[in-house]
């Protein structure tokens, strides 16, 4: 029978969870729900909640919690995440977003909440060489000296910085994480949810890093 599997990841930026949350989500077949991408797609799409958020997005701040409530209850009331679960992906980001998801959704809002971890002297070079492709969305990395601006080897698109990967905003980005996730990792420890992983290393050692923690605590996903 089909696990309906909620997945919780948390992890700073430039520790690799977007890559990582992707992979494991489709490995698990559950949808992966990040609330950068949607909030990125609903600013491209000039929706009402992409205009209230991007000046946060962009200035590397946190959008205002009913916003990102709003949102988070539009994608899992989807019959997708209903009948499958989900990898949650950058939500909940506070203690408050943590709390309102639970009361939402009752004790059974995940069964897991993996930390991916990395230090900062290895997130801040990966996140001023980060650059991603405009028109399909693929990631790739700068190499030292290479122009700001190039083109997508996958679909000949323009690639560019983030416009929140410039290092004033991954500053405040990285500041902004400690300072508001600690209590939410506290609290998600407390209820005996938090696993941590060491994001460092290969990618294909990370992804079986992360898949081992969850089949140790969802023994029904053992055969993924
Ligand atoms: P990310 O791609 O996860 O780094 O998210 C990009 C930006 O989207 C963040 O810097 C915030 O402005 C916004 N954002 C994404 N998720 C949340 C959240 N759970 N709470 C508040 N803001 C968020």
């Amino acid at each position: 029978m089909l696990h309906r599997t909620r997945l919780i990841v948390l992890g700073r930026q430039g520790a690799g969870k977007g890559t990582q949350c992707a992979r494991l989500a489709a490995r698990l077949s559950v949808p992966h729900v990040s609330t950068g991408d949607l909030f990125r797609a609903e600013a491209a799409d000039g929706t009402e909640i992409g205009r209230r958020a991007a000046a946060y997005l962009d200035a590397g701040a946190l959008v205002p919690d009913d916003l990102v409530l709003d949102l988070v209850a539009g994608r899992l009331g989807g019959p997708d995440a209903r009948a499958l679960g989900y990898l949650l992906d950058g939500f909940p980001r506070t203690l408050a977003q943590g709390q309102a998801l639970f009361e939402v959704l009752g004790s059974g809002a995940a069964d897991i909440a993996v930390e991916l971890h990395v230090p900062t002297s290895v997130v801040l070079p990966r996140l001023a060489a980060r650059r991603v492709c405009q028109d399909c969305g693929a990631n790739s990395r700068a190499g030292p000296g290479d122009p700001d601006v190039t083109k997508c080897d996958q679909c000949g698109g323009t690639v560019t910085r983030r416009t929140d990967d410039t290092d004033e905003a991954i500053h405040r980005r990285l500041a902004t994480y400690d300072r508001e996730s600690r209590p939410l990792l506290d609290w998600l420890d407390d209820r005996d949810l938090l696993v941590r992983v060491d994001g460092v290393g290969d990618p294909d050692v990370v992804h079986q890093r992360l898949l081992d923690a969850v089949r140790n605590r969802i023994p029904a996903i053992d055969d993924v």
